[in-house]
């Protein structure tokens, strides 16, 4: 039991952080951790909590299904799926799921796209990109209220054991080998779309430069 303890203070510092930068409006968002591999189990952010707050119910022990290990009336978020897919497929230790202003706009300034390139930025060297002229590129999927679905079209992304997606007008899920990387990544991505959001914004102010 003292992995579970241990990855719980884990997740409980990186929701405390994430809570910090004020990404879990109205309760959204979900976060979790890798227990164990074999089987493979996970702690999972309760559904529908303030996640502003702390408490001892915080997060729960799920199996692979996304299904609840403990015997508490609390339940696994709803998005839980998408964190089982991750993780029945890769060697990824943490997933965070956040909705911020700037991850739902970069969606529908790139509409019509598949994925959304970036480069040229000091920032893609957070996500393991070092050269000179270095790209990186993030899917869009679109946003499907029915989660199995969404769970469908989001697992033809999940191809290494660190990743992210964009889900339309919704938020970014990101995954990685531990807690402290894809925190890492998390950042690196919102930087990326906030400096987007804003270069948009001021060149329809002042047109092109
Ligand atoms: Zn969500």
């Amino acid at each position: 039991m003292s992995n579970y303890f241990s990855r719980w203070s884990e997740l409980s510092s990186i929701k405390k952080e994430l809570a910090d930068r004020d990404w879990f409006f109205g309760t959204s968002g979900n976060l979790s951790i890798k227990v164990s591999n074999e089987p493979v189990t996970f702690l999972v952010t309760a559904s529908g909590k303030d996640k502003r707050k702390i408490t001892n119910h915080d997060f729960l022990l799920v199996d692979s299904n996304g299904e609840k290990l403990e015997d508490t009336p609390s339940k696994p978020s709803a998005e839980t799926l998408l964190h089982a897919k991750i993780y029945n497929k890769t060697n990824a230790g943490c997933v965070l799921h956040v909705h911020t202003i700037d991850n739902n706009v970069i969606t529908q300034l790139y509409k019509n796209e598949t994925h959304i390139e970036f480069t040229g930025n000091e920032i893609l060297k957070a996500l393991g990109s070092w050269e000179q002229d270095a790209k990186v590129s993030i899917p869009i999927i679109p946003n499907i209220a029915h989660i199995p679905t969404l769970a469908e079209q989001f697992d033809r992304y999940v191809t290494g054991d660190s990743g992210a997606i964009l889900i339309e007008n919704h938020g970014i899920t990101v995954w990685g080998k531990d807690a402290f990387e894809t925190k890492k990544f998390l950042e690196a991505w919102e930087f990326l779309f906030s400096y987007q959001v804003k270069m948009a914004t001021i060149k329809n102010i002042v047109g092109s430069f």
